[in-house]
């Protein structure tokens, strides 16, 4: 039997899709890349700004042809849109068998098999002389690479940034053991992968049995055969002196932090309730970069939130050159339901958000180019992940010429790049 995972979103999301997929494999499932052959389509939505949860709602509608073609396939919708709009989905896409949302997922593998252990019998049986799937050349999408694995160490999150919409449909920030997380990460080692991400919302707000987040990447760092530690997405908030010096002391910990600042305006920072200004992120910074001095930054950024000025975007614009990322992930404001800022007018002009999302991503661009082509000419060490293809340990990513070998960690020299991807060669042979 085939199993086709979508999943949109953020790492988390990508995360979820695997442990979406995990009971239906334990089914006798084969993950395959091709939709249109599957038996059963997991599709793992996000619902964080309303064009991702218009995305998956329009997939689910062209699902429908896939599934009257034979009705003894399966159609799950999981995730954070599914968390929000449940019985809305239901009664919409009547032909969904399932609809289970983003705060079930401890409790999914439960949920599937008492809503449709019975289906899959069913398929099973029908299914009886076709011969399994094998295992489609080409990654299924929402999976990490074998070499390059995902550990959930919270899920959930406490803060109520005014815009957003991911505390109403992941609950309460909830911490995974200390033991359960490092058994994880060593069984993953073991299995094969170089790199571990670890992830959550706020994922360095993770303390559990008085081992708070630094001294966990102190401790995973000891880990034998980690070669890369990474982490996924922390809060500017508990990016701590500590963290800091956790990082720059962990040698498989990465020379990369995600800093989202969403503005750098502080009128504007305070009405989000970010509880951070300006200032506070360019002191990180600076203390960050004196700690590690090859360090890259990336961020998050949103324009066009109730009430944004000129002279606020220009702030923005003024905390972007100052911190300089490598990688900026801006957003056009986009009002969610139930959370605070949707009680407020959403002012800025559609045409004004659109300006001053090109002027924003014009600097980005600049500084994300910059980076690449600072690195042309230099020899960068990737962990080749697909055969040829790989990032750096400070988040570049690379593809080159000349053999790879997947699971690998290469020299390559860095000859050119493209808009957003290093080309290079090596010498080393597989
Ligand atoms: N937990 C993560 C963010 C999760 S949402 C964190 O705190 O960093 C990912 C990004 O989507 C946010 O950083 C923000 O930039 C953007 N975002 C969230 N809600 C949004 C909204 N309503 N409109 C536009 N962008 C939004
Ligand atoms: Fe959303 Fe803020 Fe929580 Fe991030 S910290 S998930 S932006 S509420």
């Amino acid at each position: 039997m085939r199993l086709h995972v979508v999943t949109f979103g953020c790492q988390m999301s990508v995360a979820d899709g695997e442990e979406l997929a995990s009971p239906l494999k334990g089914r006798g499932f084969t993950a395959v890349a091709d939709a249109e052959t599957a038996d059963a389509i997991v599709l793992n939505t996000c619902t964080v700004r309303q064009h991702a949860e218009d995305k998956a709602l329009s997939l689910i509608g062209r699902l429908r042809e896939w599934k009257d073609r034979d009705p003894q396939r399966v159609l799950i919708v999981a995730g954070c849109a599914a968390e929000r709009l449940g019985p809305w989905i239901q009664k919409r896409f009547p032909y969904v068998d399932l609809v289970v949302g983003a705060k079930s997922i401890e409790d999914y593998p439960r949920i599937v098999e008492e809503a449709l252990g019975a289906r899959f019998d069913a398929l099973a049986e029908s299914r009886l002389g076709f011969g399994a799937a094998t295992e489609d050349v080409e990654k299924p999408t929402g999976w990490a690479s074998p070499f390059s694995a995902f550990v959930t160490i919270m899920r959930g999150c406490n803060y109520s940034c005014s815009y957003c919409i991911v505390p109403a449909v992941r609950g309460r920030e909830l911490y995974r053991p200390y033991e359960t997380v490092m058994a994880e990460a060593r069984a993953k080692v073991a299995l094969g992968a170089k790199e571990i991400t670890l992830l959550g919302q706020t994922v360095n707000s993770w303390n559990e049995g008085g081992v708070r987040f630094p001294e966990l990447l102190r401790r995973m760092g000891t880990i034998e055969g980690l070669e890369r530690l990474r982490f996924e997405s922390p809060h500017p908030h508990f990016a701590t002196d500590d963290m800091i010096a956790a990082m720059a002391e962990t040698p498989a910990v990465c020379e990369q932090l995600h800093l989202p600042i969403q503005s750098g305006s502080d009128r504007l920072l305070k009405i989000m309730r970010r509880n951070y200004d300006a200032a506070g992120i360019l002191d990180k910074t600076a203390r960050l970069r004196l700690a590690i001095p090859r360090v890259e930054v990336s961020t998050d950024i949103i324009v066009g939130f109730p009430s944004e000025t000129e002279e606020d975007f220009e702030r923005t614009l003024d905390l972007v050159r100052g911190l300089r990322p490598s990688w900026s992930y801006t957003f056009k404001y986009s009002p969610r339901e139930g959370t605070e800022s949707a009680g407020m007018a959403d002012d800025v002009p559609a045409e004004v958000k659109d300006a001053r999302l090109e002027r924003l991503n014009a600097l980005c661009d600049g500084l994300t180019e910059a980076a690449l082509a600072a690195r042309i000419g230099k020899v960068v060490s990737v962990l080749d992940e697909t055969g040829g293809f790989g990032r750096t340990r400070d988040g570049f990513k690379v593809s080159w010429d000349g053999c790879g070998t997947a699971g690998r960690t290469v020299k390559v020299r860095v000859t050119g790049m493209s808009k957003r991807i290093l080309k290079g060669e090596t010498d080393e042979r597989a």
